[in-house]
């Protein structure tokens, strides 16, 4: 198995040491773990404080090789980096990810309009089908305007925040319309996308994106895919991969795709 989504202590929101990860993952026997901490620029935070939240990248790099050196024998450790994916930013967001050697970027859009879904300002005074088509809408534009990436990121994650009144989490056929449109971009500019299993512990029951994205990107022609559980603590490292690989097996998948400097490589399901 291969674990293409990980936070560890560089991530704000994670605790787990590098390498309290690594032991986990030679542990459950994955072939490789790919790290990718957080990276989001100028973004809102509580106190009303755009900020950027990025850690070291050099030390974090500096660390990643050591790692890599030492359990050389026993997995694969890939340098890879969550990035904040915002429109206004597309200049630094090329500079970071041009600057440094990653094997990996995941892509994510978890701002609009410089606020993160997680404090869910996108859904006030909104109902839930507006919030989604922003939403939705706003990934476009940045999948047309945006290439410094490999895969998009929980590309429904919009669904995680809409608990509460928005009972129904569930997308609707005019979403679908503007993801077909997005998954055309994607693949059309050789990008691809993640499927992401921390769905499944957020309450979605679902990867994110869900099992109807996964067969419209297959569809489309769609073949660079990644696998990650999005762990920021160790016990979830792995977490439902393999149970994902049948699902991606069972709509016609066969392969999944890691990275090496960027560029894909595709494992035999
Ligand atoms: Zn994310
Ligand atoms: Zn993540």
């Amino acid at each position: 198995m291969y674990d293409y989504h990980v936070h560890t202590l560089f991530s704000k929101d994670s605790t787990m040491k590098v390498e309290e990860g690594i032991r986990r993952a030679v542990e459950i026997g994955l072939k490789e773990i790919a790290f990718t901490d957080h990276a989001e620029i100028n973004v809102w935070r509580p106190g009303d404080v755009i900020v950027d939240d990025l850690f070291e990248i050099p030390i974090y790099i500096d660390k990643m090789y050591q790692y890599k050196e030492k359990y050389k024998d026993k997995i694969n450790i890939k340098l890879g980096i969550e990035i904040g994916l915002q429109r206004e930013e597309k200049d630094r967001i090329a500079q970071i990810i041009d600057e440094y050697p990653f094997d990996f970027v995941i892509g994510s859009s978890h701002t609009i309009e410089k606020y993160d879904l997680y404090f869910r300002q996108l859904f006030q005074e909104k109902t839930k089908k507006e919030a989604y088509e922003r939403y939705f809408q706003e990934v476009l534009k940045i999948v047309q305007e945006i290439e410094s990436y490999n895969v998009y990121g929980h590309l429904d994650l919009v669904r995680r925040y809409a608990y509460g009144e928005y009972e129904d989490i569930s997308i609707c056929n005019i979403e679908m319309e503007i993801i077909e449109e997005i998954l055309k971009v994607i693949i059309q500019k050789g990008k691809g996308i993640e499927v992401n299993t921390s769905g499944f512990r957020y309450g979605i029951d679902s990867t994110n994106p869900d099992i109807d994205v996964l067969k419209l990107y297959k569809d489309l022609g769609g073949e660079i895919i990644t696998v990650g559980s999005d762990a920021h603590k160790k016990e979830d490292i792995g977490y439902r991969i393999g149970e994902t690989y049948d699902i991606l097996k069972d709509i016609g998948y066969k392969y999944i795709t890691t990275f090496e400097r960027m560029e894909p490589k595709f494992i035999k399901l």
